[in-house]
């Protein structure tokens, strides 16, 4: 059986990229003739970036390549969700990693946003809280969905106190979407302008290149089509198909699909912030004209969702469709489908690790890498340049 999405409209594009900024994005060249530098970091998305800042914050030299454009890959086709802390919870963290682990993650993201904030302003860090809800917007559909709310408000609870224990801020909500927790220190982007924003600031210090695929990366050497980088260390940071590009990671690394939609405005302010219910599973923020941004569903499909494929499937779609109209309170228009590669990993704890002689690889988010990402990606450049061991919330 096959689970073709058939479309009367071509609506399989990236919803974020109708964003006048990112529509304007004049491109980067693509890498031709040979290059020197102290890094080369492959792949632009936002952790590739954030190594690419780190890099240049310590007065060395960086060559940067992407295979497409800069966050052609989940960087810039995520929910623009971004949550303080790993993507299991702090409160399930502590319990597998232990507190320190957790706290230093949790910590580091928020010092990441704050960065980000810095960096890229409010027009693009919208620093509005993030929602967790227990279940989704409206009237469970049958007991076992009640019961799986009242599941996951207890574990709300849990993190609740987890939270409050720990000096982080966190309030109970009760209001029109449902009943959950208020995160106020979390935000929201369109992740396709946070990436692109860091490529124009950068630009002028390193040496960035589109559409300029590693073919070979080794010892001191990238190989893309056009031409070479030699470098002292290489820093791979590719989250999603990250075990296809380095082959010796498969095992510790393991990709998935994850697919969104965006629809027509629906009532704008109906979601304050980004919010998240169903145990994280489903997503939405909506933005200023009242468009939403909708993603979920791949526990319902987790057999078929473990693939490097990106294009969106009918049944994934249909569930988000339905996810959607939950949190807009009624019918809603599609206007973009798309989906993207993300990956796991067996404990959950993000990778950082040497992958080869010279050559440093971070990956494996999770399903939230907007700024875990970045946080590893710098953990990666210290390992690769200081040798610092990373710290216990990656796995090594
Ligand atoms: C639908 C969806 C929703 C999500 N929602 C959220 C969310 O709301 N919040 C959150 O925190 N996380 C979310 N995530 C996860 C998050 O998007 C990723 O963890 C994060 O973007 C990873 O960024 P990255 O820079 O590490 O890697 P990637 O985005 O995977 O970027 C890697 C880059 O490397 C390039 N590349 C690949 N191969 C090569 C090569 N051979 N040579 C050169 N370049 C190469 C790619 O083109 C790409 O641009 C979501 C992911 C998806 C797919």
């Amino acid at each position: 059986m096959t689970d073709r999405l058939e479309t009367d409209r071509p609506v399989t594009e990236v919803g974020w990229d109708a964003d006048p900024d990112v529509a304007g994005w004049p491109g980067l060249p693509v890498l031709s003739g040979d290059l020197r530098a102290d890094v080369c970091v492959v792949g632009l998305g936002g952790s590739g970036l954030a190594a690419v800042g780190e890099v240049l914050r310590r007065g060395l030299s960086v060559v940067g390549l992407d295979a497409g454009r800069v966050a052609a890959g989940a960087a810039g086709r995520n929910g623009g969700f971004l949550l303080g802390g790993p993507a299991i919870g702090v409160h399930h963290a502590e319990a597998g990693w232990g507190l320190d682990a957790a706290l230093r993650l949790y910590r580091q993201t928020l010092d990441e946003l704050g960065e980000l904030a810095r960096l890229l302003g409010p027009e693009v860090v919208r620093r509005a809280g993030s929602l967790r809800l227990a279940g989704l917007p409206g009237e469970p559909a049958d007991s076992a969905e009640q019961a799986d709310r009242d599941a996951e408000w207890a574990d709300c609870e849990q993190q609740y106190q987890a939270l409050r224990r720990h000096g982080i801020a966190v309030r109970y909500y009760d209001g029109e979407l449902g009943r959950g927790l208020f995160l106020p220190d979390d935000a929201a982007m369109n992740p396709a302008r946070r990436a692109l924003g860091l490529a124009r600031r950068y630009s002028g210090q390193a040496r960035l290149f589109e559409h300029s695929p590693a073919m070979r990366i080794g010892t001191g050497r990238v190989a893309t089509a056009g031409g070479a980088v030699s470098a002292g260390l290489v820093v791979v940071a590719v989250d999603g198909r990250l075990e296809l590009l380095l082959p010796e990671l498969a095992g510790r690394v393991r990709t998935a699909r994850l697919q969104m939609l965006a629809t027509e405005p629906v009532r704008p302010g109906r979601l304050p912030c980004p919010v998240y219910g169903r145990w994280g599973y489903d997503y939405a923020q909506q933005d200023a004209a009242g468009r939403l941004f909708v993603g979920g569903g791949r526990d319902w499909f987790v057999e078929q969702e473990w693939t490097p494929e990106t294009v969106p499937t009918a049944g994934v779609q249909a569930w988000i469709e339905q996810v959607a109209a939950r949190f807009a309170g009624g019918p809603v228009r599609v206007s973009h489908r798309w989906a993207a590669s993300v990956g796991y990993t067996p404990d959950a704890r993000p990778l950082v690790t040497a992958a080869r002689p010279g050559v440093v690889a971070c990956g494996g988010y999770n399903g939230t890498g907007n700024l875990v990402g970045p946080v590893a990606a710098r953990a990666a450049v210290a390992l690769g340049l200081d040798g610092t061991p990373p710290p216990a919330c990656f796995a090594s």
